[in-house]
């Protein structure tokens, strides 16, 4: 999966309220294949029990998490992918 994907699929993942907060920096998200957990330790390192953490050290999951802790991000990113929209739009 591209970086460009991961980023689509975790602003979904917001967007459609897959995440929540546990307790102080555990978050359970569901994805499309299961329910996975979230944690955020204590220097600020974010880790995912999904298999694409496990091997590519990224995944939609953590990276939710890591745009609902950063609203000035999540801001860039749904501006970035609304003009990819229109793009996509203007082209058919
Ligand atoms: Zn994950």
């Amino acid at each position: 999966m591209t970086l460009d994907k991961i980023i689509e699929k975790a602003y979904q993942l917001i967007y459609r309220r897959r995440v929540e907060q546990i307790e102080e920096g555990v978050y359970n998200v569901v994805g499309e294949h299961g329910t996975y957990t979230v944690v955020r330790g204590l220097d600020g390192s974010i880790t995912c029990n999904c298999l694409g953490f496990a091997s590519r050290k990224k995944c939609s999951h953590s990276l939710a998490v890591i745009m609902l802790s950063n609203p000035h991000l999540l801001r860039s990113i749904e501006r970035e992918l609304r003009k990819e929209d229109r793009w996509r739009k203007a082209k058919r």
